[in-house]
């Protein structure tokens, strides 16, 4: 188990008019329609999600690490947002993982991955230096690398965007403190980073935080998005194979068990979004014996598509919010069809083809121009 930790300087301050100080540059005006339009992906304030929440990030810095971790034949091991991704499509992993079609991550994305660094360096400190005050200081410090950074350029925000984006992270920053208090936690390590064979399958993940509690370990995750909704006959016994968050957590709590042979006692998720509160799961070895199962069978599925090279099409509404929907004809289909019946919301990054926004309403949708 490798580990890696922040460092942080304090530098720059957000004030009460969302400026960061010193080292950040801020100063909001006009909002411009370019602004709001990168502002209206599923997630952002205001918008209600669609099923599973497209578009919101699953595992925020997971998946940005995981990108640098590939070969070029495809990735060597497993994450949990690997293992989902083929879950919902493997016609979809195949163009993530092995063509590797581009997949830049948008706003929420991006936002989630500003505040999750900002949590990671202030829950680095030691306790008594967790407040809020230092945790403004970081974020003017960490504003500026991000800022410099090319998935934060490529959304090409306007000043009045910049504004909202830095007000958007500081309100999914602050949310931890509505969770807990920081300086009540005894953290051992943040960002964590697990290589490691699980049931014999080539696996990594990324803990963002593992704390001491009297009870033993605990592995937490922040997410910027918002809960998954369960289902009306969803068994709360079985949360951790049925909610892909909770799963993923369990998940690492196999890893780490597997790796130091001490059990974590506790997962948690930790919501930072417009939905905030926890999910906290108590570890035990038959759940873990569970999600390994689901970890083993989904390896053996996609080595078999490898293997044979079929990688079934499982179109949903969800093909709206897909990177890589102009690639795929059963996806093209699905979402005329969710169009032509008034389905698809105006937000889907699909309605900025032409031929959909073209034919809305008109019954007569076609791909010629895809
Ligand atoms: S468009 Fe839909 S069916 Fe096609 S790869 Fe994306 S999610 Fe899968």
């Amino acid at each position: 188990m490798e580990l890696e930790t922040g460092h942080i300087s304090t530098n720059g301050h957000m004030d009460d008019n969302g400026n960061m100080g010193e080292n950040g540059h801020m100063s909001p005006s006009e909002p411009k329609a370019v602004d709001d339009e990168a502002l209206t992906e599923p997630g952002s304030a205001g918008q209600e999600a669609e099923p599973a929440t497209p578009g919101v990030p699953e595992t925020d810095s997971e998946q940005t690490q995981e990108q640098e971790q590939e070969q070029d034949f495809g990735p060597p091991a497993l994450s949990p947002s690997q293992l989902k991704l083929y879950d919902d499509c493997p016609k979809k992993w195949k163009f993530r993982y092995l063509e590797k079609l581009p997949d830049p991550p948008g706003l929420a994305a991006v936002i989630g991955t500003f505040a999750h660094s900002v949590l990671e360096a202030l829950m680095n400190l030691p306790p008594e230096q967790r407040t809020q005050d230092i945790a403004q200081a970081i974020a003017g410090q960490k504003f500026d690398e991000i800022s410099r950074d090319k998935d934060f350029q490529r959304l090409n925000l306007g000043k009045p965007a910049i504004a909202r984006f830095k007000w958007r992270a500081w309100d999914s920053i602050t949310k931890l403190w509505t969770i807990e208090d920081p300086q009540q936690v005894e953290v051992i390590d943040v960002e964590v980073k697990l290589t490691t064979k699980v049931s014999g399958v080539p696996f990594v993940g990324y803990i963002d935080r593992l704390d001491n509690s009297p009870q033993g370990l605990v592995i937490n995750d922040y997410k910027s998005g918002k809960p998954n909704h369960p289902g009306p006959n969803s068994d709360p016994n079985q949360r951790h194979l049925e909610d892909s968050h909770v799963f993923q957590v369990m998940l690492y709590a196999a890893a780490v068990t597997e790796e130091s042979s001490d059990m974590p006692a506790k997962v948690r998720v930790l919501y930072l979004g417009e939905l905030n509160g926890q999910i906290a799961e108590e570890v035990t070895p038959a759940k873990l014996e569970d999600v390994q199962a689901k970890l083993v069978e989904t390896w053996g599925r996609i080595s078999d598509s490898r293997i044979s090279q079929t990688f079934e099409a499982k179109p949903s509404i969800l093909c709206g919010w897909c990177a890589f929907l102009a690639h795929c004809q059963e996806g093209m289909e699905t979402v005329i069809q969710f169009n032509e019946t008034g389905k698809l919301k105006d937000s889907a990054p699909a309605m900025k083809l032409k031929q959909i926004l073209f034919n809305r309403g008109a019954g007569s949708a076609t791909l010629d121009s895809a």
